[in-house]
């Protein structure tokens, strides 16, 4: 994909600050960090997003996500971590090139974060919950 930044940052065409690096994925720091040690993992070969990667890209994706966070609870000092993909435009993703964040957590010290989930907790209302659980068990 000429047009894909992420695709020039893994032919060498833009410059990234790297961290894994395999046959199928890379690693590299998001620029825009929100905590400390933000990194974001890609598969080399171009997917748009959750629903069009191949499952062999996803979980080796998934498999050097986890090598990073575990890194970061090790190296960093991490407490924890969040593994975040956004799928779509509504769901925040504005680069059209699978990738997944990993955020390390920081409970308190110098790199505390204050991020918050992005919902309210409570109780779901019981018919709307089971109405999408059909929709969603395609009748299974
Ligand atoms: P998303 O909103 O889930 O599509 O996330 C895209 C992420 O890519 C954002 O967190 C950006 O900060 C990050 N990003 C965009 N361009 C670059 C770049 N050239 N190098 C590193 N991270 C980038
Ligand atoms: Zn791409």
């Amino acid at each position: 994909m000429t047009d894909c930044i992420f695709c020039k940052i893994i032919a060498g065409d833009l410059p990234a600050t790297k961290v894994i690096e395999d046959e199928q994925t890379l690693a590299f720091m998001d620029i825009n960090p929100g905590s400390h040690g933000h990194a974001l993992v890609i598969p080399k070969a171009h997917s748009k997003d959750l629903t069009a990667i191949g499952p062999d890209d996803l979980a080796a994706c998934l498999s050097t996500a986890q090598e990073l966070a575990r890194r970061a609870m090790e190296n960093l000092g991490a407490d924890g971590v969040n593994l975040i993909n956004c799928c779509g435009a509504a769901a925040w993703q504005t680069v059209f090139h699978f990738h997944l964040h990993v955020v390390p957590r920081y409970a308190d010290g110098p790199h505390r974060d204050g991020l918050q989930l992005p919902w309210v907790p409570a109780p779901g209302d019981p018919g709307e919950i089971a109405d999408a659980a059909r929709a969603l068990s395609n009748g299974d």
